[in-house]
């Protein structure tokens, strides 16, 4: 192993000789910075997160793991730890301390029998598709493909397949998991039970998970897809007729409805570059044929602005079709929040913050939550919010530094003034960081979040994973 130099973080100094002791243990690789790969290593997602760790142990194998645990401890060294670095508010990087990168372990073996898949917590969403298409499987996971498994599942998991086969988190059947003393455990429903409930929505708080097992589904390989863009100009109509639709969709579908401005992209016609829109789009759980006809009225609510709908490759199209509207190194600032209805009262709101939008990358989504997702108990899994029958998604994007400050107000005032119509809830894997702090665990989790605590204090008592939207131990 190359020799290191000794590097300081904000607490103390680790000496070369530790970091040299430390790469000679591991089977993957240590970096700090100048050395070369350093820079790529530390960057994450998001283009407003420009921080700078001590250390990256990029690990190989879970020994790797359990190594960087206890050196991260030895030395005092704040933790933070990454699957797929898409983390919208950063937690995957920190400055001066330590990552864990799993994103070289992200092997995926599928045992087609058992329907049952077995990933490496730095598998991305990609990967996950890749191995599980093979079988006609799929696990419900995300709509963005290099998004990681790990903190979208221990976070939930919503994407096209939720209202028919639940949340990523619900279709967590195992867990390999490193803890905070730095021991290798499993959760699964006859051992630790308590932790499985646990990583089921309550984030990255308990402990690394070094391999998720899941439950999969048949899926594809071809699935319906609708894709149809109206103009923006008839937003009230459109998100009215989307509800009348979601009202009475059956489980199969999964479906949003975005309001946003046409990117200047040549897969758009020029005439309608920078014209508002309001996109349906929906992936049908189950046969081509089927799904045409019941995705059909999605399709005909008016002339389409365009409409890209059709029998679509689920791994190919429907899992990547939004993949290049989210560039790495762009600058991102989400919020969310779970709605009690979609009525005219709330579509009025909806407008309002629609038509504040800041620049024209930025988007206002409701997502319809039902079936699958609704069927779980809410006592089931920690996941919270699952009762709500929509989730509001403000997404502010944008490519200027100089424009961060109008976006990041746009956000935090829209989630504000949709507040009524919430029971407050927030989706916690969207948040560009979590503002309420305390509150927002406390409105997200309901009653479960005591259990939570007394949860994190079992396994963490001590808050070493905290660089997350953070459980604190119960004292
Ligand atoms: P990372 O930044 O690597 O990790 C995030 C956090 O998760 C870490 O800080 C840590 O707390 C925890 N964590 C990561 N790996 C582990 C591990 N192995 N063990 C324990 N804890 C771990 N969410 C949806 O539900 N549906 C979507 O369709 C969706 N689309 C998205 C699209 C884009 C472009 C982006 C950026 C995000 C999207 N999200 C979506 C949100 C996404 O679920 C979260 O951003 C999630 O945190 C990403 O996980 P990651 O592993 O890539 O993140």
């Amino acid at each position: 192993m190359h020799s290191l130099k000794s590097f300081s973080s904000k607490e103390r100094k680790v000496g070369a000789d530790a970091v040299n002791e430390l790469a000679g243990r591991l089977r993957g690789d240590v970096l700090q910075p100048e050395e070369a790969g350093y820079d790529e290593a530390r960057h994450v997602w998001n283009g407003m997160v420009d921080k700078r760790p001590a250390l990256i142990v990029q690990c190989a194998h879970t020994d790797d793991v359990v190594t960087a645990v206890h050196f991260a401890r030895a030395n005092d060294l704040l933790l933070a730890v990454r699957g797929g670095g898409h983390n919208v508010a950063g937690h995957g990087t920190n400055d001066g301390g330590l990552v864990i990168d799993l994103g070289p372990m992200n092997d995926v073996e599928v045992d087609p029998d058992a329907r049952l898949v077995r990933a490496g917590g730095g598998a991305t969403i990609a990967d996950l598709d890749a191995a599980t298409q093979e079988h006609g499987l799929a696990v419900p996971m995300g709509v963005v493909s290099q998004t990681g498994i790990a903190g979208l599942t221990l976070g939930g998991g919503i994407g096209w397949l939720r209202n028919k086969y639940g949340l990523s988190c619900d279709n967590l059947v195992a867990a390999e998991v490193v803890t905070a003393e730095g021991k290798v455990i499993t959760a699964s429903a006859a051992e630790k039970a308590d932790l499985l409930w646990g990583l089921r929505g309550g984030g990255g708080n308990f402990g690394i998970v070094t391999e998720f097992t899941f439950r999969a589904h048949p899926v594809g390989p071809e699935v319906m897809f609708v894709f149809t863009l109206y103009h923006g100009s008839k937003i009230r109509e459109a998100l009215r007729y989307y509800r009348g639709y979601c009202e009475t969709a059956p489980d199969e579908v999964s479906s949003f409805a975005i309001c946003g401005d046409v990117p200047p992209e040549e897969v758009f016609p020029e005439t309608i570059h920078g014209e508002p829109y309001v996109l349906f789009a929906a992936c049908y759980a189950g046969s081509v044929e089927e799904g045409q006809r019941v995705l059909q009225p999605l399709r005909e609510f008016d002339e389409p602005m365009v409409d890209f709908s059709g029998p679509m490759s689920y791994a190919d199209d429907v899992q990547t079709i939004l993949d290049e509207n989210y560039p790495d190194g762009m600058r991102y600032y989400w919020k969310s929040l779970y709605l009690d209805s979609l009525d005219d009262d709330v579509i009025e709101a909806i407008v309002r913050q629609n038509e504040a939008r800041p620049g024209a990358l930025s988007t206002v989504d409701v997502w319809h939550m039902g079936g699958a997702v609704r069927e779980v108990g809410a006592d089931e899994s920690a996941f919270g919010g699952r009762e709500a029958p929509y989730l509001l998604g403000i997404e502010a994007n944008w490519e200027d530094a100089a424009d961060d400050e109008a976006n990041v107000t746009w956000a935090r005032e829209a989630v504000k003034a949709m507040q009524p119509f919430s029971g407050g809830a927030e989706y916690l894997n969207f948040p560009g960081f979590l503002e309420g702090g305390e509150e927002t665990m406390q409105s997200t989790f309901g009653e479960k979040y005591e259990r939570l605590r007394a949860l994190k204090r079992k396994y963490d008592p001590n808050n070493v994973f905290r660089l997350n939207e953070n459980v604190k131990p119960a004292s």
